[in-house]
């Protein structure tokens, strides 16, 4: 199976499991993956600036998704 085909799978199965939307790549980290279900945010948070309860249980999968941004 292509590596592309498998990050695919990867993101649909983080996306249906934990009710995200893709956007616009964060401009703090890069991650296009956003929540929009918490009542406390007006608007759709990105997932790794704004962990969700038990996000370190899948943010390996997200940081190998979205490659966090070197300090240089
Ligand atoms: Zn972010």
């Amino acid at each position: 199976m292509a590596k592309h085909t498998q990050q695919s799978a990867i993101l649909q199965e983080l996306v249906e499991q934990h009710q995200l939307v893709q956007g616009d790549p964060c401009p703090a980290c890069s991650c296009q993956l956003y929540r929009t279900t918490m009542y406390q945010w007006p608007k759709p948070v990105c997932v790794r600036c704004y962990p969700p309860r038990g996000y370190h249980e899948w943010s390996d999968q997200v940081d190998a998704l979205y490659p966090r941004k070197r300090v240089s």
